[in-house]
């Protein structure tokens, strides 16, 4: 994806540390390494996907919230605070905040399957 990414760009990086939902040519979903809830991510840098694309990519994060919260039992939240000008969104359950400390983190397998904790 040359052209598409920014250098010093921690969502640009991707590194692969936590556990990955969901990947494609639009997006990837996985467990957020701060609030350890699911993030999306455009596979571009930049603040301005089209609605379309913003769209497609919540409704990702969605059904990925929706398998492991249960329907309905997050919020979908869209203010970029980690990284202002790189497309994201986390998905958050209602015990996050509180829990965001205790619950342990995910572990990368690959794309889908499993989420394993360490
Ligand atoms: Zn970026
Ligand atoms: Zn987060």
């Amino acid at each position: 994806m040359s052209g598409s990414t920014a250098a010093d760009c921690e969502l640009c990086e991707a590194a692969r540390f936590t556990h990955w939902y969901h990947e494609d040519e639009l997006c990837w979903v996985a467990d957020c390494e701060v609030c350890s809830v699911p993030m999306v991510v455009w596979q571009r840098h930049g603040a301005s996907p089209s609605e379309a694309e913003v769209e497609a990519m919540l409704a990702t994060l969605s059904a990925v919230a929706a398998a492991r919260f249960g329907d309905g039992a997050f919020t979908i939240d869209r203010t970029m605070r980690q990284v202002p000008t790189h497309f994201h969104a986390h998905a958050r359950d209602e015990h996050w905040w509180a829990e965001r400390m205790s619950r342990a983190m995910s572990r990368y397998t690959g794309v889908g399957g499993e989420r394993v904790t360490r």
